[in-house]
């Protein structure tokens, strides 16, 4: 458990603020009639409490769009003025605080590259001591809880309670479809350890791409996370940052008004939400189980090529022996029974000799010919 405690619930933050809390709004604010416009048709829903948008972007590389700056606040406070919509920034430094301040924003997030450091967290936790602003923090590029958890912490010693995690995904090291793993375990974890503190989703940074959103966001609404952050654009196609993930107002009244909110205030849907809980991390495990196999394979193929080329042998008994001798050692540790382990390893093995035998059929005889 951490010390956490005394967490606001997001109802509290704002009179009308509702249950779960949903915002959207563009990855950028690009132009006032941009911004008009998109908030415009997003309060015309009458589902979104809260309109987001970057104003600097933090980007991977110099030289592609980095953000308009202090003039998009006063977009901001227009669309906060004629629409009645919240308004949320991400805030990186202490000048964005104050500039946040001044122009009276509501919400203040703070980015997955952020929360990565721990000096920056610090600065920012000191400089918003004494300001009453809710501040969402995004979950750090990589899967560490007890990075995500520290930078909640750091603000919460400032005297920050109106405080909620977003669960944006994890830099992927393997190829997958998604732009971000979600790693659901990572946010299931951190509500383990603060019970109180509200999660939002943010599916669009998870998916990359409109197609997987509503997959994303129900499987986030299914965990009983407290919110959602989506992407939204009155014309996604001429986007300055993120064009390919973000919705326009249209599809993102038809994805709210096709999520199912399930309640979970019987005894029965607990239990049903909590075999839902285990559920998504067994899924989410065995979906990383799986890549990690086959990337195993295409290492075993690399090495297949390599033995066809210098002529050696498939089987290698000593390095068996030694594969085996060290997993059996490792998953005891881990609790896993020998028996298991061995029909596992055999298993995986026989598979990399299969496609090692392929890959060297394919190969064996060209590799000759160039040898002779
Ligand atoms: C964003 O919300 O536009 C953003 C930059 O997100 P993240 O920090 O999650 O990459
Ligand atoms: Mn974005």
């Amino acid at each position: 458990m951490t010390k956490l405690k005394n967490i606001s619930k997001i109802s509290k933050w704002f009179d009308g603020l509702k249950d779960p809390l949903l915002i959207a709004g563009p990855c950028s604010a690009e132009s006032e009639a941009q911004m008009m416009q998109t908030a415009k048709e997003i309060a015309t829903l009458g589902k979104v409490n809260v309109f987001r948008s970057g104003i600097w972007k933090p980007r991977t590389r110099p030289g592609n769009f980095e953000g308009v700056g202090e003039e998009g606040l006063q977009w901001l406070q227009q669309v906060k003025k004629e629409t009645g919509l919240l308004t949320a920034i991400e805030v990186a430094n202490a000048e964005h605080v104050d500039l946040a301040v001044k122009y009276d924003i509501d919400i203040l997030w703070i980015g997955a590259r952020t929360t990565s450091n721990p000096f920056s967290i610090q600065e920012l936790a000191d400089h918003l001591k004494g300001y009453d602003k809710p501040i969402l923090v995004k979950n750090p590029i990589n899967p560490d809880v007890n990075l995500w958890v520290g930078a909640l912490e750091r603000f919460h010693k400032a005297g920050i309670n109106k405080l909620a995690a977003v669960h944006r995904g994890f830099y992927p090291f393997e190829a997958t479809a998604l732009r971000n793993i979600p790693k659901w375990e990572v946010a299931i974890e951190l509500k383990s350890m603060c019970h109180d503190l509200p999660i939002i989703c943010d599916p669009s940074h998870i998916s990359g791409a409109t197609e997987f959103i509503p997959e994303i966001s129900q499987k986030a609404l299914d965990l009983n996370m407290d919110g959602l952050m989506i992407e939204t654009h009155y014309n996604p196609s001429v986007a300055l940052s993120d064009m390919n993930q973000q919705l326009t107002p249209a599809q993102l009244g038809d994805l709210l008004g096709n999520l199912i909110y399930r309640r979970t205030t019987t005894k029965d849907a607990d239990f049903a939400s909590m075999l839902e809980t285990l559920r998504s991390q067994i899924d989410s495990i065995d979906q990383q189980m799986l890549e990690l196999l086959a990337q195993r394979m295409n290492v075993v193929e690399e090495i297949g090529k390599y033995k066809s080329k210098n002529e050696v042998t498939i089987l290698q008994i000593r390095r068996w022996e030694k594969i085996i001798a060290t997993r059996l050692k490792l998953g005891k540790s881990m609790g896993l029974s020998e028996d298991f382990i061995k029909k596992l390893l055999q298993l995986v093995h026989k598979e990399s000799i299969q496609r090692q035998t392929e890959v060297m059929s394919k190969l064996g005889f060209s590799s000759k010919k160039r040898n002779n």
